[in-house]
């Protein structure tokens, strides 16, 4: 039976460090705001939008939301992330993604701030996850999986890794902060030849392939650490992952469960990257 590191006790940690962080910033007249830009009313957005807010409140963050139109013209929505860019009582600035098939995302990224990136979509965080620069903000998620193993005491240091996944919002960004804590990491795509052999080497698997229940039983070994990112719905409007965790759990030593995971620690590390750029907008270390 593997230990089930749920979410919710990494938010709690992060609520409480946010919380000292807030009280100092509000000290100084400073209320971390973060803005939400979203374009028309897609249930995912909202739902998203809804538990920040909801999340923020608990720890002294504001949120702006701000929302156009789903025919909103280019200019307008580039226009408006300017603006909330250089906002400089806005703190940080989330771009709900994907936009509307007719608008160009890669625009709006140019317009934004890095300094305000709070989701780490430009391409000045992407790089500052790679040069070890803190210019601009490591994306959520690759961020969420690193506040896991740090709260579950993992140190990852000489540890195999096996990242499943290389997109640039997850397991790129995932990979170089485990090679920043000197792990040995291992990544897998579509065409890694023996996937099954690369995971059952690792010490600690992290899977993002964004395929419902890719790994199996046949993909682990006893004790390993597995970490699931992937988020699906089933035939029965069930949340699941990319791991079969009736399979999985018996075999490896600890594993983070979908719903309840991953999932659950992002909005804090956003809301964390707000109230660091608060601080830094201040020089408050
Ligand atoms: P993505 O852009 O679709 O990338 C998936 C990656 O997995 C690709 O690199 C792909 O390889 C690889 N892959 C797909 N099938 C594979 C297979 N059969 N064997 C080995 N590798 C395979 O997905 P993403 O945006 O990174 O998201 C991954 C998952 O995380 C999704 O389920 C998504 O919903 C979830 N997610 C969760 C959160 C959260 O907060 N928990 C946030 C964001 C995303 P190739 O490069 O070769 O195509």
């Amino acid at each position: 039976m593997a230990e089930i590191w749920k979410g919710a006790p990494v938010v709690a940690a992060m609520k409480e460090r946010m919380l000292a962080d807030t009280a100092r910033l509000r000290e100084r007249g400073v209320i971390p705001t973060l803005a939400i830009l979203r374009v028309g009313q897609r249930e995912d957005d909202l739902a998203f939008e809804r538990t920040a807010i909801k999340r923020s409140g608990t720890v002294g963050v504001e949120v702006r939301s701000v929302a156009l139109p789903e025919d909103v013209d280019q200019e307008i929505l580039v226009a408006q992330a300017r603006v909330l860019s250089e906002d400089e009582n806005v703190h940080g600035l989330l771009l709900m993604r994907p936009l509307p098939g007719n608008l160009n995302e890669r625009m709006v990224r140019r317009a934004m701030r890095p300094e305000k990136d709070v989701d780490g979509i430009t391409g000045i965080s992407l790089a500052g996850v790679f040069t070890g620069s803190d210019v601009g903000f490591v994306p959520g998620t690759a961020q969420s999986v690193m506040e896991i193993l740090d709260y579950y005491g993992v140190d990852v240091k000489g540890k195999r890794v096996t990242v499943v996944g290389r997109s640039l919002v997850v397991g790129k960004p995932a990979a170089m902060l485990l090679l920043g804590r000197h792990a040995t990491v291992t990544m897998c795509h579509t065409r890694t030849a023996d996937l099954p052999a690369e995971t059952r080497r690792a010490d600690i698997l992290v899977v993002a392939a964004g395929k419902r229940g890719i790994i199996g039983a046949e993909h682990v070994s006893p004790g390993q650490i597995v970490i699931d990112v992937g988020i699906h719905v089933d035939e029965n409007g069930k949340l699941c992952g990319d791991v079969r965790f009736d399979e999985v759990e018996p075999i490896v030593g600890a594993i983070t469960p979908v719903p309840g995971g991953v999932g659950t620690v992002t909005t804090s590390v956003m809301l964390e990257h707000v109230v660091r750029a608060a601080k830094k907008n201040v020089s408050l270390d």
